[in-house]
C-alpha cells in the first residue's frame, strides 16, 4: 500500500524464491511517490493515470531488474511475467469499462482492475510499438516535469504524448483509452494450391521444379480495434515475405504470386513488428500463435484456462492450483475472481 513518502508491502510463508510479488509490491508503491504523489491526478475519477501509468512503469522497472516474463515466477516449473499476468488482467474484463471511465461506475472490481491497471499497461507497451519506447519515455519524462504538484487530467497525458511523438495518436487513444474496442486479429486461412488447377490437361503429378502454385493467406479481424498489422507469410523453402495491411476491412487476402517451388507453411502469421503490440485478447501468453509475444510456460497457459476451469487443471495441474492460489489470495494479478475468460478457451 502506498502512502506519501511511506509504502508497505508483504509476502507468504509458502511463496517459493522466485515468486516477485514482494518486488512488485514495493516497486509499484515506489512508483506512486511520483504518479499521484507528486504528479497529484484525481484517483478517483481517472485512476489509469496513477494506477495504470504506474504498473507500465512497475513492468518497465520489473523487467530490467529480473528479466522479461521472468519477472513475477521464476522457478523450475513454473515462469510469469508481467506483461503475461497484465494481459490475463485485462482479458478478461476487455469488453465492459473503457479506461477513462470513473473508478465508481465500472462494471465491478474486476473490471476497474483489469482495465485500470492492466489495460493502460498493455496500452502504453503497445504504444512503444508506433513511436519507440524512447519517445513513451521522454512523453512520460516532459509530462512528470510539467504537471508535477499540479492535477492534470488524461487529455493532458495524451496531449503530452501526441506532442512529444509529434503526432495525433487520437485514433489509437479514442479506442484503446476512451473506448472498449477489443484488439484481435487471426490467421484464418494459409494454403497453397496448383496455379493449373483447372487445366485439364495439366499432368496429375506435380512434378517438383515445374508445377506452379498459388498461396493465400486470409487475415481476419475478428475484434473492432483497427490496427495496421504486418503479415508475415512463410515459404516451406524458408523464404518469407512480410506484408502490410491497415486492418480497415474486416478480413484481408494476401495473394502471394506464383512460385514453383516454395509453398505457404501453415505457420505463417501476423506480426506485431518486433512482438510489441500486447494490448490483445487474442495474444494471451503466445497461446495463439497469431501475435505471439511472450514464452511464459506453464503458468499462463493455467491460469488462462476457461474461468480456472477443467481444461487448465488437466493441462496444468500445478499451474492451475498455483494461480488460483494467486488468485484467491489477492495478489497482484487483481480482479482475477470476478474475471471471465471469455476467449481463452479457443486460445487453448
Ligand atoms: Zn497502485
Amino acid at each position: 500500500m502506498e502512502y506519501p513518502t511511506f509504502i508497505t508491502a508483504g509476502t507468504a510463508w509458502w511463496a517459493p524464491d522466485g515468486l516477485k510479488f514482494p518486488e512488485a509490491v514495493v516497486e509499484h508503491e515506489f512508483g506512486h511517490q511520483y504518479w499521484y504523489g507528486m504528479v497529484a491526478t484525481n484517483e478517483f475519477e481517472e485512476a489509469w493515470l496513477d494506477e495504470g501509468i504506474n504498473q507500465y512503469t512497475e513492468c518497465k522497472i520489473m523487467d530490467a531488474l529480473y528479466g522479461r516474463d521472468v519477472d513475477i515466477l521464476n522457478t523450475r516449473v513454473a515462469t510469469a511475467g508481467e506483461r503475461g499476468t497484465d494481459r490475463i488482467g485485462y482479458i478478461g474484463a476487455a469488453e465492459y469499462d473503457p479506461i477513462i471511465r470513473r473508478g465508481w461506475q465500472f462494471v465491478n472490481s474486476g473490471s476497474y482492475g483489469g482495465i485500470t491497471y492492466s489495460k493502460t499497461a498493455l496500452v502504453l507497451l503497445t504504444l512503444e510499438h508506433f513511436i519507440g519506447e524512447q519517445k513513451v519515455r521522454e512523453a512520460q519524462h516532459i509530462y512528470f516535469e510539467r504537471y508535477r504538484f499540479k492535477h492534470p487530467t488524461g487529455d493532458d497525458f495524451m496531449n503530452t504524448v501526441n506532442e512529444v511523438a509529434g503526432q495525433n495518436l487520437d485514433w489509437y487513444w479514442n479506442q484503446a483509452v476512451r473506448g472498449t474496442q477489443v484488439l484481435d486479429y487471426r490467421i484464418q486461412r494459409a494454403e497453397s494450391y496448383r496455379a493449373d488447377w483447372a487445366d485439364k490437361n495439366a499432368p496429375k503429378k506435380e512434378k517438383k521444379g515445374e508445377t506452379e502454385y498459388v498461396s493465400s493467406v486470409v487475415v481476419h479481424r475478428r475484434g473492432d480495434f483497427v490496427l495496421p498489422v504486418t503479415l508475415e507469410v512463410k515459404f516451406d523453402n524458408g523464404e518469407i515475405l512480410r506484408e502490410h495491411w491497415d486492418g480497415q476491412d474486416r478480413w484481408h487476402r494476401s495473394l502471394v504470386g506464383r512460385f514453383q517451388e516454395p509453398r505457404v507453411r501453415k505457420d505463417s502469421r501476423l506480426l506485431d513488428a518486433d512482438h510489441a503490440v500486447v494490448c490483445s485478447v487474442g495474444v494471451l501468453a503466445g497461446l495463439r500463435r497469431d501475435f505471439e509475444t511472450t514464452d511464459s510456460r506453464w503458468f499462463l497457459p493455467g491460469m488462462a484456462a476457461p474461468a480456472s476451469g477443467l481444461v487448465g487443471f488437466l493441462r496444468q495441474p500445478r499451474a492451475w492450483i498455483f494461480g488460483v492460489a494467486c488468485t484467491w489470495s489477492g495478489s497482484p494479478l487483481r480482479g482475477g475472481q470476478e474475471s471471465i475468460y471469455r476467449r481463452d478457451e479457443q486460445a487453448l
